[in-house]
């Protein structure tokens, strides 16, 4: 089997690779560099947790776990381990996180209440929150370094004789029979028998060359649920090792001594044309709030302010399948990607080899054409929502 992969983010990257360890001839083509799109801002939490209906819950599960086996144990490996705490500082938030810490528990997931001076033992340079209510601990969560997971699945690609083509855009497909020939940006044409779309963001514009609508949400106004800001810090002398999420501030290590840091109420003016200065309002109030949270914070500076955004269909869940009367094209797209990816891309494989994906069934394209009242896509959970 003959595949064109279109996208080297962290999905497309490990479709690739399974693939063609599955014994496909594979041709990756990326428009620009791999990973330089979603996945390279990215707060990449690897969670399952608040992930609703449980067919969603179950497919970030299984990407949490394909995570903790396949992340090698030395240098290579792209997990920080030890789990993330999180506090509820109100009455709304505090029964949220009990009822939500009561469900995972039966559920099996590794989540547990835990009092401040335990909390204060996992993150040593926290300062608890004024008016804490309740904190809970989920130990088997992990953040992840996209980088370096990418890194680790274009190696297992290369090796598996993945034909990597950058810097050129598919820009048309002509279909003959059950194939299909692509055109490419430098005029250069490929015949293959299948094409994977794991186009992020672009998924829509790619799959309207094929004259299918796949309905993910692209830009229009700032604070758009597509659009989050993420703020990169100068390293410091802060003894961290796992996620935070808080009310205010969400912080998990960023490599080097730096944290990433997220606050979900501020991105209401986030814009992809308009990244704030790393001295600007912005910054600031990402400072204070940090400041508020963790000791030994004073010398902190911003280095980078990036705004992300995200691959949302429009009812928020992941699309995975063959296009619909079309059995030349498969189209995969995702919020999530991260903890997805390493599950997604297996699975993937294994249903272009034949293997049917129950997991995937309610995640087909046929939903939106089927369901015309699919709602808004939730917005990235703030702690205390669901
Ligand atoms: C602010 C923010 C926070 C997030 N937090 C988390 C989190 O905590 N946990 C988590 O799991 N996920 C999180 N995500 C989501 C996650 O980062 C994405 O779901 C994931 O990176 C998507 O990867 P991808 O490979 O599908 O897309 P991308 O990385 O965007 O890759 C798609 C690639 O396709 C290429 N492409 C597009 N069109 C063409 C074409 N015509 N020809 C050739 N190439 C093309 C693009 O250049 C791009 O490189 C977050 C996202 C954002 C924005």
């Amino acid at each position: 089997m003959n595949v064109a992969v279109i996208g080297a983010g962290v999905i497309g990257a490990t479709v690739a690779a399974r693939l063609a360890q599955k014994g496909a001839a594979v041709t990756l083509i990326e428009q620009a560099t791999p990973g330089s799109g979603t996945t390279s801002t990215s707060y990449a939490w690897i969670n399952s947790n608040g992930k609703e209906p449980p067919a969603y819950y179950n497919l970030n599960l299984a990407g949490l776990q394909a995570h903790m086996r396949l992340s090698p144990k030395d240098e290579t490996g792209w997990l920080g381990l030890g789990g993330h705490v999180e506090f509820a500082v109100d009455d709304h938030h505090r029964d949220n996180l009990a009822a939500r810490v009561k469900r995972l528990q039966g559920w099996g997931y590794g989540a547990e209440d835990i009092s401040p001076e335990q909390a204060q033992t996992l993150l040593p340079d926290v300062r608890l929150p004024k008016g804490i209510q309740r904190i809970a601990h989920y130990t088997d969560e992990a953040y992840a370094y996209p980088a370096k997971y990418l890194a680790f699945m274009l190696t297992e690609a290369r090796q598996a004789g993945v034909e990597m083509r950058t810097g050129v855009e598919v820009t048309s497909f002509e279909p003959e029979g059950d194939a299909t020939a692509l055109t490419l940006s430098d005029g250069s044409t490929l015949r293959v028998d299948k094409v994977v779309s794991a186009a992020g963001r672009w998924t829509r514009s790619v799959a309207a060359l094929a004259g299918v609508d796949v309905p993910v949400r692209e830009f229009t106004e700032p604070g758009d649920v597509v659009v989050g800001y993420l703020a990169v810090t100068n390293p410091l002398p802060v003894q961290l090792s796992r996620l935070i999420t808080s009310p205010w501030l969400n912080v998990r290590p960023a490599g080097g001594g730096r944290l990433m840091l997220q606050a979900l109420d501020l991105d209401a003016t986030a814009d992809p044309r308009n990244v704030p200065d790393p001295d600007s309002r912005l910054a600031r109030t990402f400072l204070e709030r940090l400041r508020a949270l963790l000791a030994n914070t004073e010398g902190a500076r911003i280095e980078t302010i990036m705004v992300g955004q995200r691959v949302m269909p429009e009812d928020g869940r992941t699309i995975v399948g063959p296009a619909p009367n079309l059995p030349w094209l498969y189209v995969v797209a995702t919020h999530s990607g991260i903890t997805l990816a390493p599950y997604l891309g297996e699975a993937i494989a294994a249903e272009l080899f034949g293997e049917k994906q129950d997991a995937f069934e309610e995640f087909r394209i046929e939903r939106f054409m089927t369901d015309t009242t699919y709602g808004q896509p939730y917005a990235p959970r703030k702690p205390g929502e669901q």
